[in-house]
């Protein structure tokens, strides 16, 4: 269970971007935040994966209040969570090979070993020929990296997966590709999804339940 509660977060105190916003994510719930450019949807998803401390209000985790962010959280709930953002080249080391930039994860956290069969698996899911592996960023396209940033995103199988504008930038294809990627590995796995965005369509497809929210509104409504 993920729980929001009355977080209010911005850049500077004085005039926060997200005030008192309130939402729960049940186990295995997929969950849609719907709202206009410049509302304060990626704060949110942000300070849901512990990216962003918030000024005030608590975010708790299976009941569990969260008391650290970022590089302070404990590796457990940071590695809980599979974040991919709107722009793949922002979230990808420029100077990595995409086999590499998938095994990340599993290296930063002294799991070397599975490696291989990891990438290899992740690749075939998320749609990614061997032959591009050894690629580094600038050799692929966009939809090419955003693959690779979602089997990154996958690769310790976390439990709530956190998809920012994921398919802002990418073609219908890629995009209903990368959908069914992140449903079939809820599917097997039971984890949760807060996915971000401004395309109603496609989220109320996507999600068991959306949330509007207009980043004034204290009460988000679900649809
Ligand atoms: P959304 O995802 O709904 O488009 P954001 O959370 O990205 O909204 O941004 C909300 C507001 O916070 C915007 O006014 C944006 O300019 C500002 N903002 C976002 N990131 C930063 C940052 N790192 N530093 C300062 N202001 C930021």
């Amino acid at each position: 269970m993920l729980e929001l509660r009355a977080i209010t977060a911005g850049y500077d105190r004085r005039t926060p971007v997200v005030r008192d916003f309130s939402l729960t994510v049940t186990p295995g719930e997929a969950v849609g935040l719907l709202g206009p450019s410049g509302c304060g949807k990626s704060t949110l998803a942000r300070v849901t994966a512990l990216l962003h401390r918030p000024d005030s209000g608590t975010l708790l985790l299976d009941g569990e209040p969260v008391r650290h962010w970022r590089h302070r959280a404990p590796r457990e709930q940071r590695t809980a969570f599979g974040v991919v953002f709107q722009q793949p080249r922002l979230s990808a080391d420029p100077r990595l090979r995409l086999t590499d930039l998938i095994a990340e994860p599993l290296r930063a956290t002294g799991r070397s070993a599975e490696v291989p069969d990891r990438v290899a698996e992740l690749a075939a899911t998320v749609g990614l020929t061997p032959d591009l592996l050894a690629r580094r960023p600038h050799e692929v396209s966009d939809g090419q990296l955003q693959r690779v940033c979602l089997a990154r995103a996958l690769v310790l199988r976390p439990r709530w997966l956190i998809c920012d504008e994921m398919t802002a930038m990418l073609d219908a294809s890629t995009s209903a590709a990368l959908v069914a990627v992140v449903e079939d590995y809820r599917r097997t796995t039971g984890a949760s999804l807060l996915a971000v965005g401004h395309d109603r369509t496609l989220l109320q497809r996507w999600c068991n339940r959306t949330v509007h929210w207009d980043g004034r509104r204290k009460d988000v409504s679900a649809r």
